[in-house]
C-alpha cells in the first residue's frame, strides 16, 4: 500500500468525540514528526460530535446530551486549550454545587462531604434525613468492614451494600449511576467505572479511611474543588458543541459527512493495509484504520477479519434514555432550584431518572427570568419509557418537575431528544474483555479501536481514547517507512 503516493493514509471511522479527536491527533502529530500523512474521516450522519449536541434557541443554550466534561481527567480540557478554546470555558457556580436525591416525593440534599458513594464525615450523614436510622448505623460501621479478598471485579450494588449497606445503594448509588451511566448497579463493573474505591478498600480496609485520607492529601486551595483554576466540571460559554465545531474547523476537508462505511477489506490478506468501502460504492485505500464508532458497529465491520474480535464487541451492550429540555419563567416557580439538580432512585417510582438545573448549573443558559432545566428519561432499568412519544416524555418531566419542585406552570419551552443505543453499559468483567478486544485488535496491522466502548464513557476518556489510537497508528506506519 501506498505504491505510487509518497504519503501514508489513514481512514477514520466515526465522526463523534473519539473519532474527531483520534483525527485532530494524527494530523497534530504527524505535523509535528513531518510524517506526510493523509487523514480522512469517515461519519455516517449528517453531524460530527453526536452526544455532543448543543441547540442556540432563543437566548437559551440547550445541551441535548454531554453538558459538561471533567477537568480532573485533563485530556479533553487540554485539547480545548491546542485548539485555543481557553476563553471560551467556562467553570459551574460554586455556589450551588449540590446534588439531591429525591425520597419519598422531596427533594433531599446528599450530605456534605459524601463522595459519590461513600461519605467522610458523619456527622452530615446522622443529620440528613436521607437515610433511615438503621441505615445510618449500618454505614457507621463501614471502617470495621473486612476488606473483600482477591482482585476479581464486583459490581457497584454488591460492593456498595457490602460496605455500607441497602439504604447507600437505594438513596445514593443506583440513582448516581443511573443518572452517570444510564445502568443497573447490579450489573455495572466497579473495576471499570470507580477502581479507585476498589483501591481504597484493598489499601486503608475502609472507604471512610481512605476518602479522609484523600481528602488531608490533597492541596488546601483545592479542597471542594478539583483546582484553584478549574471547577471540576467545565462546558463553553456556546455549549459542549463549541469543541465540536473548532475540531470540525481545523479538520476542514478531511471530514466526509454522510458517508457510511460499509465494509472493511485487507487487499492483499493484510500486508496490503485496509479498504474502506461506503456504502455508495466509493473505495477508500488506507495504510491503517481507526475505527472509532460504537462497539457494535465496530464488530460487523471487524467480522470478516476476526470473529472473536467481533463476538467481544458485540458483547458489550448499549441502553437507550431521552432528554427532555424544559424552561420556565423564573416568576412561575414557587422556589428557584438552587443546586445542580437531582436524580431519582427506581424506589421512588418516578417517570424520570435524573434532572439537571442546567442555567443554575452553569452561566449563560437561558436568558434573564427564565430557568432552563433538562431531564432525563429511560436507562437501563426504565426501558420502558423509551417507548413513550416525543409529547407524552414532555408531560412525563412535566408532571414530575410539578410533583417535586412545586407549581405546575407552562413552559416556555420543551425539546425532547432521543438517544437510542448510545450509552454503552460496563457490566463486570469489562475490563477483562476490553484487554481481550485489545490483544485481537493487535493481531491486525494498522488497526486501532477508540470510543466510549472501552475504557471510559465520558468526554475526556473518549478524547483519551481517540488520541491513544493516533499515536498507535501514527508509531504503526512510522515503523514501516
Ligand atoms: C445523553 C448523554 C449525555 C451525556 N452527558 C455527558 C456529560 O455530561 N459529560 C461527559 O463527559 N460525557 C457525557 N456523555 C458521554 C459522552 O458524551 C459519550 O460517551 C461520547 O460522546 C461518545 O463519543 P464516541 O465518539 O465514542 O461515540 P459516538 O458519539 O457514538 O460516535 C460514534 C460515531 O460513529 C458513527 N458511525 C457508526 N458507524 C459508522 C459507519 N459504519 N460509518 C461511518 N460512521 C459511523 C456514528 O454515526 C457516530 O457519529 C453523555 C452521553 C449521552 C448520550
Amino acid at each position: 500500500m501506498g505504491s505510487g503516493r509518497n504519503h501514508r493514509r489513514v481512514a477514520i471511522i466515526g465522526g463523534g468525540i473519539s473519532g474527531l479527536a483520534a483525527a485532530f491527533r494524527i494530523r497534530e502529530l504527524a505535523a509535528a514528526r513531518e510524517f506526510p500523512l493523509e487523514a480522512a474521516l469517515f461519519e455516517k450522519g449528517p453531524t460530527l460530535g453526536r452526544a455532543l449536541a448543543t441547540i442556540s434557541e432563543d437566548q437559551f443554550v440547550i445541551e441535548t446530551g454531554a453538558d459538561s466534561f471533567l477537568s480532573e481527567k485533563p485530556w479533553a480540557l487540554e485539547l480545548a486549550k491546542r485548539l485555543g478554546l481557553e476563553p471560551e470555558l467556562i467553570g459551574t457556580d460554586e455556589r450551588f454545587r449540590k446534588t439531591c436525591v429525591v425520597r419519598a416525593g422531596r427533594l433531599v440534599e446528599i450530605p456534605e462531604g459524601f463522595t459519590l458513594l461513600a461519605p467522610t464525615k458523619f456527622l452530615p450523614v446522622f443529620k440528613s434525613p436521607l437515610f433511615s436510622l438503621p441505615g445510618k448505623l449500618r454505614m457507621a460501621f463501614e471502617p470495621l468492614i473486612p476488606a473483600r479478598r482477591g482482585g476479581s471485579d464486583e459490581s457497584l450494588a454488591s460492593f456498595v451494600t457490602r460496605r455500607l449497606g441497602r439504604g447507600v445503594l437505594d438513596r445514593v448509588a443506583q440513582p448516581l449511576a443511573g443518572g452517570i451511566y444510564t445502568a443497573d448497579p447490579a450489573a455495572l463493573s466497579l473495576m471499570a467505572t470507580m477502581p479507585r474505591f476498589i483501591e481504597m478498600e484493598r489499601r486503608y480496609g475502609s472507604l471512610f479511611k481512605g476518602l479522609r485520607a484523600a481528602s488531608r492529601n490533597r492541596p488546601v486551595q483545592s479542597r471542594g474543588t478539583s483546582g484553584a483554576r478549574w471547577s471540576l466540571f467545565l462546558s463553553f460559554r456556546g455549549g459542549m458543541r463549541t469543541l465540536v465545531e473548532a475540531l470540525a474547523t481545523r479538520l476542514g476537508e478531511c471530514v466526509r459527512m454522510r458517508t457510511a462505511v460499509a465494509g472493511l477489506a485487507r487487499p492483499g490478506g493484510g500486508g496490503g493495509g485496509w479498504r474502506v468501502g461506503m456504502a455508495d460504492g466509493v473505495e477508500f485505500d488506507a495504510d491503517a484504520v481507526v475505527v472509532a464508532t460504537p462497539a457494535y458497529d465496530a464488530a460487523r465491520l471487524l467480522r470478516p477479519h476476526d470473529v472473536e474480535l467481533a463476538r467481544l464487541l458485540g458483547e458489550i451492550r448499549y441502553s437507550s434514555a431521552a432528554s427532555v429540555n424544559i424552561a420556565y419563567r423564573a416568576a412561575d416557580l414557587p422556589r428557584p432550584p438552587e443546586s445542580f439538580g437531582f436524580v431519582v432512585p427506581v424506589k421512588e417510582r418516578r417517570k424520570i431518572i435524573a434532572c439537571t438545573f442546567s442555567s443554575v448549573k452553569f452561566p449563560h443558559r437561558a436568558p434573564e427570568g427564565a430557568v432552563l432545566m433538562r431531564a432525563f428519561l429511560g436507562g437501563t432499568l426504565q426501558a420502558e419509557m423509551m417507548g413513550l412519544e416525543d409529547a407524552a416524555m414532555v408531560a412525563a418531566a412535566r408532571e414530575e418537575i410539578a410533583a417535586l419542585l412545586g407549581g405546575g406552570a407552562e413552559p416556555i419551552l420543551a425539546h425532547v431528544q432521543r438517544w437510542p443505543e448510545q450509552m454503552p453499559q460496563y457490566a463486570v468483567g469489562h475490563l477483562d474483555r476490553v484487554a481481550q478486544i485489545e490483544r485481537h485488535a493487535a493481531t491486525l496491522p494498522g488497526l486501532a479501536l477508540a470510543g466510549a466502548a472501552y475504557r471510559g464513557v465520558g468526554v475526556p476518556d473518549c478524547v483519551h481514547s481517540g488520541e491513544q489510537a493516533a499515536e498507535a497508528v501514527l508509531n504503526y506506519l512510522q515503523t514501516r517507512t
